[in-house]
């Protein structure tokens, strides 16, 4: 009777994801898995950016992913940043427009070869003209990059490596 042979096969996966959750740390990552806050996927043991998978979706053996939160969304929601970057002087405060709309594509950039690789926050006037957070290390260099090749000034790079932070000044007059 192909529907008792069904309950049968029901009950016995139950029995095994139990044991299952007893035994494995819930750190361990199930794939593939969605971020239920910004829609990166992760599969392969790596995070993809949200509408990046041209398809894959439609692959036979697609399941649906479990819902968790990705490491940049749960960095936010703690809100302890790798990386900050300091702006300030006179030429920010007449070019505060095109110095943030770099900043958001250079992210945007960034974030297509990390989508863990974001802005956290942007704080005004808090001692510096613009204080930027980021969750990585590496993007608050290569804002610092972007900053200094678009509009010259001064940028100072220090890491911590001991804290994994980076901090990066820059400044113009
Ligand atoms: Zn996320």
């Amino acid at each position: 009777m192909p529907g008792k042979r069904k309950y049968t096969n029901a009950t016995f996966t139950k029995r095994v994801d139990h044991e299952a959750g007893r035994h494995r740390p819930s750190r361990s990552m199930k794939e593939p898995a969605v971020c239920g806050d910004c829609g990166a996927v992760y599969a392969n043991r790596r995070w993809t950016a949200a509408n990046t998978g041209s398809g894959d979706q439609q692959h036979k053996h697609w399941r649906p992913p479990e819902v968790t939160v990705c490491p940049a969304c749960a960095q936010q929601r703690t809100g302890e940043p790798r990386g900050f970057v300091y702006l300030d002087g006179a030429f920010f405060v007449t070019h505060h427009e095109e110095i943030e709309q770099l900043l958001r594509n250079e992210a945007e950039r960034a974030a297509e070869d990390n989508p863990l690789a974001r802005i956290m926050e942007w704080k005004r006037g808090d001692r510096h003209k613009l204080t930027v957070t980021t969750t990585t290390e590496h993007l608050a260099q290569r804002l610092g990059h972007a900053l200094e090749k678009a509009f010259s000034g001064r940028a100072h790079y220090d890491f911590s490596h001991e804290n994994k932070l980076a901090r990066v000044s820059w400044q113009r007059e």
